[in-house]
């Protein structure tokens, strides 16, 4: 089962799609990390996708959607992805329905829901550590990644005047996008302003009637955590 993640700036998203992805033990495919690496690539295209990223505008869909399409043809990917951060507009959602069809594979959407007020204020006082992506809020005072040791940095879109764009980004092409997974009948909708922890409850209690798995939510809780991982 693919499992598509949606939400405003803030929602939670890459936290959330860790989690079940650490639970599921299949991969997520980060839109916006897959283009801050091209970004960081000294030709044309990376100087062009960097710019507007900085400025909160939307890539080029066939730039997005060709990782995609890269992404979804390893072997790694045969159980499901965790989506997150694409599909953003109908154009790419109707491209990655094409994609997984054409692969015989299943998917579901799930948004998690904030106000837009609160993604501001999450937004705005956030730091992401520079190694591995996650999100850190204001109650958090390391300067390092307390899962990677990574360096904590505020990412250079989250000024109020990218937001802002990003944000109308999202009520005029993304929303449309949640339309269209409604009407097909494949939309969970979660409140995201409640405790990490019970989103992410939320999240496998509405999808494990449709998930094929013998565990149940407590199984799948804790072994959404990093801490709880079989290593050595
Ligand atoms: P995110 O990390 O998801 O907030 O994405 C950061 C930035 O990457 C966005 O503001 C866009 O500039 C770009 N981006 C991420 N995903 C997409 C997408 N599906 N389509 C177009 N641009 C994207």
């Amino acid at each position: 089962m693919n499992i598509i993640l949606f939400g405003i700036q803030g929602a939670g998203k890459g936290t959330q799609a860790r989690a079940i992805a650490l639970a599921l033990g299949i991969p997520v495919f980060e839109a916006g990390a897959e283009l801050r690496k091209l970004a960081l690539l000294e030709t044309p295209e990376g100087g062009m996708i960097k710019r507007l990223i900085n400025q909160g505008k939307l890539v080029p869909p066939g730039i997005v959607m060709t990782r995609v399409a890269g992404f979804l043809d390893e072997t790694t990917t045969l159980d499901g992805v965790v989506f997150d951060g694409v599909p953003r507009s109908l154009d790419q959602a109707i491209a990655l329905d094409e994609m997984l069809e054409r692969k015989h594979r299943t998917s579901i959407a799930v948004e998690i829901r904030i106000s837009e007020q609160c993604s501001t204020e999450r937004v705005l006082q956030r730091r992401q550590c520079s190694r591995c992506g996650t999100a850190f809020l204001p109650e958090y005072h390391h300067h390092t990644c307390n899962l990677c040791g990574g360096l904590l940095i505020k990412r250079v879109d989250d000024t109020a005047e990218a937001l802002q764009i990003r944000i109308a980004n999202y009520q005029s092409r993304t929303l449309p996008v949640l339309e269209y997974y409604r009407k097909a009948n494949k939309l969970i909708t979660i409140n995201g302003e409640q405790l990490v922890l019970d989103v992410t409850k939320d999240i496998f209690t509405q999808l494990s009637p449709l998930l094929h798995t013998e565990k149940d939510i407590e199984q799948l809780l804790f072994q959404s955590s990093p801490d709880n991982q079989v290593s050595i």
